[in-house]
């Protein structure tokens, strides 16, 4: 059997060369990281979880013209994406305050920003992703006055979206991390949603208990991690319930 080009593996995902140019099989994997990987393990059914509800998302992102590298999953742990340059730039918007706004503000978590805030870190793990501001990204060449109007608006019609998806299940977006990608056709460049979409990169709390739903499950060990993402899946009609659970072969009378 061929071996397939691995290009990348990162965290959460191995990115290999995809059947045709300019795509790329995303694959999901079980492991969580936090706090820059000082804090590691292995979550069974975290990537199934994760392509199932990036797909979601990024599908309706798609349905209502928001550009994304998704094309379409391939089965419980890859998904076919567009290959494209990434922007080396963590996109973070903020509805309530959390995280490190609220330790860096001083502002209690679970506060109501005045409006949706968008802040930018330069994505370098040896660095710890430091905050930069648009003059840094600037003088430093990462992306172009024209791309960051176009990352700030998509930034923000993915904020209304998700905030809009997740209200209608009785859940609050608290903030999220996007990637933004290029992708050229001829002498054209476009700037697309890429990375993943998921409650790995997403704060999302049950807006009558508080309840976490999201990867600060592992960092704060609120509890089972697998338990929130599927409750997200199946309050989403993502997923039925238990459906990553591995089950023992049965005999069928
Ligand atoms: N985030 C992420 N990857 C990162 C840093 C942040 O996906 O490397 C997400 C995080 O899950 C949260 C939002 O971005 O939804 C804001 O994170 P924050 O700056 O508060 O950092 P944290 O408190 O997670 O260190």
């Amino acid at each position: 059997m061929a071996r397939r080009k691995k290009i990348y593996e990162g965290k959460a995902k191995i990115l290999y060369e995809g059947p045709e140019p300019g795509t790329i099989v995303q694959y999901f994997k079980d492991d969580a990281t936090a706090f820059n990987a000082q804090k590691k393990d292995v979550i069974e059914g975290k990537g199934v979880l994760n392509n199932r509800l990036s797909e979601f998302f990024m599908t309706g992102l798609n349905n209502i013209g928001v550009p994304t590298h998704f094309i379409k999953r391939l089965n419980m742990r890859e998904q076919l994406v567009r290959a494209c340059e990434i922007i080396p730039l963590e996109v973070i918007v903020r509805n309530y305050a959390a995280g490190s706004l609220s330790k860096r503000l001083g502002i209690e978590e679970g506060t109501a920003l005045p409006r949706p805030i968008v802040e930018y870190c330069y994505k370098d793990d040896k660095l710890g992703d430091p905050m930069v501001t648009e003059e840094h990204i600037a003088a430093f060449g990462w992306a172009s006055q024209q791309d960051m109007d176009d990352v700030l608006a998509l930034a923000l019609r993915v904020n209304d979206f998700l905030s809009g998806v997740m209200m209608a299940v009785g859940i609050k977006l608290v903030d999220f991390k996007i990637e933004i990608g290029r992708v050229y056709e001829g002498d054209f460049q476009r700037l697309v949603v890429a990375d993943e979409i998921s409650p790995d990169s997403c704060r999302l709390w049950d807006m009558e208990t508080g309840q976490h739903l999201d990867k600060d499950v592992f960092r704060r060990d609120l509890g089972s991690l697998t338990d929130a993402y599927t409750e997200v899946a199946r309050r989403l009609g993502v997923m039925p319930k238990n459906a990553t659970q591995i089950t023992k072969p049965t005999l069928i009378n």
